[in-house]
């Protein structure tokens, strides 16, 4: 239709197909599914071992140049490609999608279900709440703060004997030490199992974990974005006096667990990776774990539903599973390693699964790369570079893009020289996945008011810098058909033999990986630690942590640390102001530029 109707007007003219009739399309037996309502259902892990033997797809990612604030439409491709495989080329494809978070959705950014005719369906129930995934990561992450410090409290007011007797419960009468709890013993160096050998001193050194509050790092969360509880004082009731402290939330999506999710391939992993997670450390500077509070057990049941991936469709009746969708600055920024597994087996060797990273290529693909296919050992096939003719022309000199402000007369006219330009960020980004040896489809998501010219020279400016193809997409406009062209370049790309490889060996000191993405990937001349990150490097390093891959939050807006720098910033130092870990999910991440 011309023009376009807005994204819900499209969203709700379309009748999802009945979920159970989706599950049975793509090969799904009735017992791997569970429904919920008419368009949604999660599917079991089961189905992983019953498909063991089924040869993976091919594995595409999509991935931006530096956008504008307003998006350049990487949900909007990643759907528009499915529907073009599917629906008009009749091959298997999937799309795995990020699950949105409330904040956002209710921001300025809006919903991530795609736009135009190229989105999942129905949108509300994949923008709010979907099957509770995000419900139960508050519920879990919040249980584990609550643990925190209730445990410091009942450490300062009990003597050791009741603190030990309360944490070794008794089953019918019989007290029992539980798996987490011997790990813990066999940590300390206690070799016994029956719970009243112990000695006066190991019950004291089982029951005090001796947490430093001024170490605690873990936060509460929410699904909203609420200011007011951004800086909290807690501990102000009248049993918890003398242990208020100041606190915060932070979006629920921010919160470890939600990397986890992501990152995790089986329950007893995640199980593990929540165990491992580190909250604050004790007086004598030892990281202190969900395991060490023994509450991994009740994280886990916590999101025992939450690990299976989400079922929906497109608005052409293709499938998606929506799953995970960790932020894309401290956490990794891609949708689960499970929903990819899944997908990659139910599309079988000639099909198809999609995924999208979130922010720019030098931001969501190299973590997609260096972070999520190191932990899952997939291989990248193709990657699809999304570009737009707006995002060219702010990198090539254009006004500042501001969401909410209509744009400036450069971005709705004809103006050849800024697309060309601008074309440097594309080269760039094309130069960045080429580091890792995936061949690179640029898909020119089209506006209404790109001309022919400048949709030409952005091809072909992305071609001579690299790219195995270069397209114009209108799938926005007219769904998968106007995305045929990409899907054929895509498979064209896909059919060359991937010479994937990652960046940097994770055993490489913590400030070597730090410096070779700092270099390789954003261009930087070198690097500058602050004292703060320099002690934190080395505080992981000591505590065994070293060797594992870096998750930098850094802006989406500029290659370099500074937003307003557009283009491909030169000469400039990054400065890391701190560093944290995410033990459990498994990334230490340095935090880039001054503002934090
Ligand atoms: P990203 O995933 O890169 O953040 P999205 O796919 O969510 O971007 O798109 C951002 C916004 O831009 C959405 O509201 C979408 O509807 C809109 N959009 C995307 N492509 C087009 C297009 N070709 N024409 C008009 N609007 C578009």
């Amino acid at each position: 239709l011309s023009p376009v109707p807005s994204d819900i007007e499209i969203s709700r003219a379309q009748t999802p197909k009945a979920v159970d009739i989706l599950a049975k399309e793509i090969g799904l037996l009735a017992d791997e599914i569970e429904i919920y309502g008419k368009s949604k259902a999660k599917v079991r892990l089961s189905l992983l071992e019953r498909l063991k033997d089924q040869a993976d797809g091919k594995y595409v990612l999509v991935a931006g140049i530096t956008p504008t604030p307003l998006g350049e439409g990487k949900s909007t491709v990643t759907i528009g490609l499915v529907q073009a495989l599917t629906a008009h080329l009749n091959v298997n494809s999937f799309a795995c999608l990020r699950q949105p978070s409330q904040g956002p959705t209710f921001g300025v950014k809006g919903g991530a279900a795609g736009g135009g005719y190229a989105q999942v369906i129905p949108m509300e129930e994949f923008n709010l709440h979907l099957t509770g995934d995000i419900h139960a990561i508050t519920a879990a992450n919040n249980l584990l703060a609550a643990a925190i410090d209730t445990r410091i409290l009942h450490e300062n007011t009990q003597t050791d004997k009741a603190l030990y007797n309360r944490l070794v419960a008794s089953v019918n009468g019989v007290r029992e030490f539980s798996k987490i709890q011997l790990a813990r013993l066999k940590k300390l160096g206690i070799n016994k199992t029956d719970p009243s050998a112990l000695t006066e001193e190991e019950m004291r050194k089982f029951a005090r974990l001796d947490i430093d509050p001024s170490t605690i790092t873990w936060q509460r969360v929410m699904d909203t974005n609420d200011r007011f509880l951004r800086k909290i004082t807690i501990g102000q009731g009248n049993t918890e006096k003398g242990f208020s402290r100041q606190a915060q939330f932070d979006i629920a999506v921010a919160s470890e667990v939600m990397a986890v999710l992501a990152l995790t391939d089986s329950l007893t992993d995640m199980k593990e990776r929540l165990g491992r997670m580190v909250v604050a450390s004790d007086r004598n500077g030892q990281p202190v774990t969900t395991g060490d509070l023994g509450v991994t057990g009740a994280l886990t049941v916590l999101m025992k539903d939450a690990i299976k991936p989400n079922l929906m469709q497109t608005l052409e009746g293709t499938p998606v599973f929506v799953h995970a969708g960790p932020f894309a600055n401290i956490a990794h920024g891609n949708s689960s390693v499970l929903a990819d597994k899944i997908a990659l087996k139910l599309v079988g060797e000639e099909g198809y699964v999609v995924t999208e990273a979130g922010f720019g290529a030098d931001i969501g693909m190299e973590k997609f790369f260096n972070i999520k296919c190191r932990a899952s050992g997939l291989v990248p096939s193709v990657v699809v570079l999304v570009a737009t003719v707006r995002a060219l022309k702010m990198h090539g000199g254009g006004p500042s893009v501001t969401a909410g402000v209509p744009l400036k007369k450069e971005y709705t006219e004809e103006n050849l020289q800024l697309v060309a330009d601008g074309c440097c960020n594309l080269e760039k980004q094309i130069q960045i996945a080429q580091l890792f040896g995936v061949p690179v489809v640029v898909a020119l998501n089209v506006f209404r008011t790109d001309t022919r010219a400048e949709i030409d020279l952005v091809c072909e400016l992305a071609k001579r810098a690299g790219a195995f193809n270069a397209v114009p997409c209108y799938h926005w406009s007219i769904g998968g058909k106007g995305s045929v062209d990409l899907a054929q370049a895509v498979r064209e790309a896909a059919s060359k033999k991937s010479r994937f490889q990652f960046l940097y060996d994770v055993q490489l000191p913590i400030v070597e990986k730090i410096r070779t993405i700092a270099q390789a990937v954003y261009g930087a001349e070198d690097i500058e630690l602050s004292p703060e990150a320099q002690s934190k490097i080395d505080r992981y390093t000591e505590q065994g942590f070293g060797n594992l891959p870096i998750c930098m939050a850094k802006t989406h807006l500029s290659l370099s640390h500074q937003p307003d720098k557009k283009g491909v910033p030169k000469d400039f130092v990054l400065p890391i102001s701190d560093v944290r870990a995410s033990i459990g999910a498994g990334f230490i991440y340095p935090l880039v530029g001054t503002r934090y």
